[in-house]
């Protein structure tokens, strides 16, 4: 293990037995409200979810894990694979690239907004976290085709969450591709402005693969933790990623993690965060947790609502806020 992981903070004795008892209390107070929120439908798979479940995984930078609900349930990434790609980006072309291309500043637009590419010279996504900015991180990357470009991206998910038969949901990811409009005119956009170059439909393509990553509430856990040690995952003991790029991933996901929720996420949770329409979150609570929550049920925003209730109360609870 790394001197960063052994130098985080230890846990007073006692402290598992609290959150187990803190995890399953939460998911069961939460529960009642998930009918508040509604699955997503623009990509008509997803709206298949049922609303209802809702999970949560927690682990420690010492290698514990604790479990509550329909922590098992898979579910796809969706936005959260954009740290994912984020992180590649970082480590395979430097952050002086790919933020010469793509800003760092929050926006108060929804995730798919095209409202402000246009508005603002020069026409460069304002970050890495909504689509415009993922799909020209995407671009950056030093792979000749959709194919190898995904399959760099699923290697590093992989290995941060360690579950390392992770693959694609195959029927979202043909209804996201068949059904992308959106996303469409957003990368034609931006190719029109020199903003986006190289072959769109397959820089999309791999887009869309990566979105539809399947993952639990435990891998996302475990993918928050390896943030949150400064890049090695504790339970496979590789370094993953330099600490450095950690931070950086850390500090936009604070920022900008639930896109125009992000300001209310920091003031109500404190935690760097990501959020993705799949219904997951991954949070990472620097030197200490990663926590990983799934309900499928979403607020107006496309964040779920089950699980930023949920990351509220055991934040409160664990004193976890670090914002
Ligand atoms: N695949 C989704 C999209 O591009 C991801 C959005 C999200 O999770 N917020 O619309």
């Amino acid at each position: 293990m790394n001197t960063e992981v052994l130098n985080g903070r230890l846990e007073p004795h006692g402290d598992g037995e609290l959150i187990s008892k803190v995890l399953e209390t939460v998911v069961e107070q939460v529960r009642p409200c998930t009918s508040r929120g509604s699955v997503a439908t623009y990509i008509p798979e997803l709206g298949k979810q049922d609303k209802g479940l809702l999970g949560i995984a927690m682990a420690s930078v010492q290698g514990d894990v604790w479990v509550a609900g329909d922590w098992d349930s898979p579910f796809t990434m969706q936005s959260i694979s954009k740290v994912v790609s984020l992180g590649l980006a970082l480590t395979e072309m430097g952050e002086e690239r790919v933020f010469s291309r793509v800003g760092v500043d929050p926006t108060a637009d929804p995730f798919n907004s095209i409202m402000r590419l246009e508005m603002v010279a020069p026409h460069r996504p304002q970050n890495p976290l909504i689509n415009a900015g993922a799909i020209v991180t995407l671009s950056l990357l030093p792979y000749p085709d959709s194919h190898s470009r995904f399959a760099a991206v699923r290697d590093l998910a992989r290995r941060l969450t360690g579950a390392m038969d992770l693959d694609m949901d195959e029927a979202v990811y043909v209804s996201e591709r068949d059904t992308s409009d959106r996303n469409r005119a957003l990368a034609y956009f931006l190719r029109s402005v020199g903003a986006l170059e190289g072959d769109i439909e397959d820089i999309l393509d791999s887009y869309f693969r990566q979105c539809s990553l399947r993952v639990n509430a435990k891998d996302l856990a475990v993918m928050g933790v390896t943030l949150a040690s400064g890049g090695v995952n504790p339970f496979s003991g590789e370094r993953v990623l330099s600490s450095k790029v950690c931070r950086i991933m850390r500090a936009l996901m604070a920022t900008c993690g639930l896109y125009d929720g992000s300001g209310e996420f920091a003031v109500r949770v404190g935690v760097p965060a990501k959020s993705g329409v799949g219904g997951g979150i991954v949070a990472s609570v620097p030197m200490r947790y990663g926590i990983g929550t799934f309900g499928p049920a979403l607020d107006p925003k496309g964040n779920s609502l089950g699980g930023i209730m949920m990351l509220e109360r055991i934040s409160k609870e664990l004193s976890l806020r670090v914002l």
